[in-house]
């Protein structure tokens, strides 16, 4: 059977570039992904795969920073004009219900879930003849929208695992869910797919994520990773009171005094000596003139850490440090989340048998040198992860490694896309040996 898993994903090489090619072209970020979600749910649904689509995916609670009704219905239209197919856009998913779950039913067994990330990043590609995807036309139509950390190949790779699963069906005993999350950048999506309980029931749960690779140790797969930063995102919004700056200043609260306050002593909360920490205030606006007491001012601030208890201490101390700069300016402090993300940890008997499998079944690919990988960003397939080993699943973060033309979140990024069908390879055959006793 494993060596048909290996024939049937070679065969499947054009047809997943074909999609990377499709949903690079027509990139869509968080909340935005309406023609890559009717694409997904139209292949699964024409493949036999019951799809959840729309509020079925993503709790409507749980969501943040979704864009405006307005931006939401122009990119619904703009999605029709790029070709989605009308009949699986939905009237939720025009509103940015985006995200899909495909769930392939096969009697009694284990519950075993794949998630597959689809969104692209807030990028401007380059165009330079150069750059592949330009030079072969199927760079990004929609400006400012970028697939630059390789989740249109993620979301290939799901279709074509879907295809080569529903051929070997009927080897199969247990229940598979092909996840399909919105919003993976900023950590927006995974949080609502957990809220609405579909890993609550998920036995084994893989990831994967296009890495570069440094040379050829590096092999094809990384079966475990570990360690990714937890971290808590805020937008914090200081209110104060205008007045003329020459005229009353006493009758002022300065928005911006509170912001500044706030910055500097951010930057000092004391590191921890658990592990590391970190802090970063990325943006600030405030004020409207210069002769003006400030009344208004915003920042976007994130706080890291090593662990889900060094990121508690840092969040602790900056929403106590925020609260404080407004108190000393006089000024009202709102604290709004926008996004938080938990530490992450691969079962090393999960991985193990992963790497066994592909050394064992899996001759046309390597298992990287180092089993297990650090992680340095923040992911949130972390949420995913947690809630199906907090009921005793297994679950890993792979890594499918490539040659890349540029690093990862840069405006030239690409990739070879073999790691297409290798992904596909891989997850099918980890399917198959979950599934198959
Ligand atoms: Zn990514």
């Amino acid at each position: 059977m494993y060596q048909d898993i290996i024939t049937y994903a070679k065969q499947l090489q054009d047809t997943c570039s074909g999609y990377r090619r499709d949903f690079h072209k027509y990139a869509e970020t968080a909340w935005f992904e309406m023609r890559t979600s009717a694409i997904i749910a139209k292949v699964l649904t024409e493949l036999g795969y019951e799809v959840l689509t729309g509020k079925d995916v993503c709790l409507e609670a749980a969501r943040i920073e979704v864009p405006s009704d307005e931006e939401l219905a122009n990119h619904a239209q703009l999605a029709l004009a790029q070709g989605a197919p009308a009949e699986y856009m939905t009237e939720d998913m025009k509103k940015g219900f985006t995200g899909v779950i495909g769930i392939l039913r096969c009697g009694e067994g284990p519950v075993a879930a794949l998630r597959f990330d689809i969104d692209a990043l807030c990028l401007i590609e380059e165009e330079t003849s150069n750059h592949r995807p330009w030079a072969e036309g199927f760079s990004s139509m929609n400006h400012g929208m970028m697939h630059a950390c390789g989740h249109d190949g993620h979301a290939a790779i799901g279709l074509g695992t879907a295809e080569v699963l529903m051929k070997i069906k009927d080897q199969l005993h247990g229940t598979v869910k092909l996840i399909f999350q919105p919003g993976e950048e900023g950590a927006k999506g995974a949080c609502t797919i957990v809220a609405n309980g579909h890993l609550d029931d998920v036995d084994y749960f893989v990831g994967t994520h296009i890495a570069p690779a440094d040379g050829p140790d590096d092999g094809d797969v990384t079966p475990g990773t570990y360690g990714s930063l937890a971290t808590n995102k805020y937008d914090v919004y200081y209110y104060g009171q205008a007045a003329h700056a020459g005229g009353f200043p006493e009758n002022g609260k300065s928005a911006i005094v509170a912001a500044a306050n706030a910055v500097l002593n951010l930057t000092a909360i004391p590191r921890h000596s658990d592990g590391i920490t970190r802090i970063n205030v990325g943006t600030i606006h405030g004020g409207t003139g210069r002769n003006v007491i400030p009344e208004e001012a915003v920042m976007q601030i994130e706080v890291r850490g090593g662990t889900t208890e060094l990121n508690h201490y840092m969040d602790e101390q900056a929403r106590r440090i925020c609260r404080a700069a407004g108190d000393m300016a006089g000024c009202e402090c709102k604290l709004v989340p926008m996004g938080a993300v938990e530490s992450q940890y691969s079962d090393e008997d999960f991985l193990e048998e992963i790497a066994r499998l592909v050394e064992t079944h899996l001759p046309n690919l390597k298992v990287s040198s180092c089993k297990n990988a650090l992680n340095w960003g923040s992911e949130d397939i972390s949420l995913m992860m947690n809630r199906v080993q907090e009921h005793g699943g297994k679950a890993t973060y792979m890594r499918s490694m490539t040659k890349v033309a540029s690093p990862q979140h840069t405006t030239a990024f690409d990739f070879d896309e073999q790691v297409l069908t290798a992904g596909v390879e891989t997850f099918a055959a980890i399917v198959y040996s979950l599934l198959s006793c």
